[in-house]
């Protein structure tokens, strides 16, 4: 019996692409969509396609300041220049492509919400560097800190975990929540000593509410999957101590060998571990709510590989 997947796919998704030779391209997600399609015939017909929708200014006010979201909006008019220091660039229709990517992480919440299915993917998702009133690492508007604040204060959930494997640490999350006690984070990647953005280190474990839980697991660059596997087994038991009603899953796919930007040397089957682990923790703790997003990964093929074992996972499981 395979499980219900809602998948967001459409043309929307891939405007959020920055143009070459930008790491961060629709080619990562073209590369995906084509893989997901040659899976076998009923797992196919066991996707639910969503198509992506757009987030209204109040939808991304949930987590982003007023005057950083005109500041995107007047940026994306312009066409040029850069939303930070020079890691995002800005483009002609940048705000209406981030608000895509925001308003399908939403629409999958709902959806989720409903009860229709339980578990969903958005590929363009899981941009966890921006901050409230900033752009930073490719990331425009923080889709994860929307969602949670969306689960939280409209949904009404009473806690949410966010667990993030991407190479890279997931600092707008860890630190816009860093003192809410309903948000239970988890997050492995390589050391902040020797990649973007510099942070997420063993000592930083939340403060006043939500000092403990936090869980920054840092890795040395040259990890493999046995190293992943011992730090996600910690992240199973972190999260088994705690209690929560969903869980947002990043699965950034940067930290597999061959990526142009990391030097960790994980293998797809991590994904697909990890993918394993957080459906049982899901099932046992939420009703088996989980929704995946994409995040980095800028070697097609890797994300295609890690992103699709998600997906297969996620129908699979019971
Ligand atoms: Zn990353």
């Amino acid at each position: 019996m395979l499980t219900t997947v809602a998948l967001v796919k459409g043309p929307e998704l891939l405007k959020y692409s920055f143009p070459a030779p930008h790491p961060m391209n629709s080619r990562r997600i073209e590369s995906f969509y084509e893989k997901v399609e040659t899976l076998p015939k009923e797992m196919l017909e066991a996707l639910k396609i969503v198509a992506p929708k757009m987030a209204t200014r109040e939808e991304v006010a949930l987590f982003h300041d007023a005057d950083y979201i005109e500041f995107v909006n007047k940026k994306s008019m312009e066409g040029r220049g850069y939303l930070d220091s020079g890691d995002t660039p800005s483009f002609p229709g940048i705000f209406e492509a981030a608000c895509y990517v925001v308003g399908s992480t939403l629409e999958l919440c709902r959806i989720i919400l409903s009860g229709s299915v339980k578990r969903g993917f958005n590929p363009m998702g899981g941009l966890h560097h921006a901050r409230r009133s900033s752009a930073s690492g490719f990331c425009v508007f923080n889709d994860p800190g929307v969602a949670i604040t969306y689960l939280l204060e409209v949904a009404g959930l009473g806690a949410v975990a966010y667990v993030d494997i991407d190479a890279h640490h997931g600092d707008g999350v860890c630190y816009e929540f860093y003192e809410d006690k309903r948000v239970v984070f988890a997050d492995i990647h390589q050391d902040g000593r020797t990649l973007y953005p510099g942070t997420g280190f063993r000592h930083e474990r939340g403060r006043g509410e939500g000092e403990g839980l936090k869980l920054n697991i840092p890795l040395p660059p040259g990890s493999g999957d046995e190293e992943f596997k011992a730090a996600m087994l910690e992240v199973k038991d972190f999260l088994m101590a705690h209690d929560f009603d969903f869980i947002l899953f990043q699965c950034g796919a940067d930290g597999i060998m061959g990526d142009p930007i990391t030097d960790l040397n994980y293998t797809p089957a991590s994904h697909k571990l990890a993918a394993e682990i957080l459906c049982d923790v899901a099932n046992k703790k939420c009703g088996g709510r989980i929704l995946a997003m994409g995040g980095g990964g800028y070697n097609p093929e890797n994300v295609a590989d890690a992103w699709t074992n998600v997906v297969k996972v996620f129908v699979e499981k019971p």
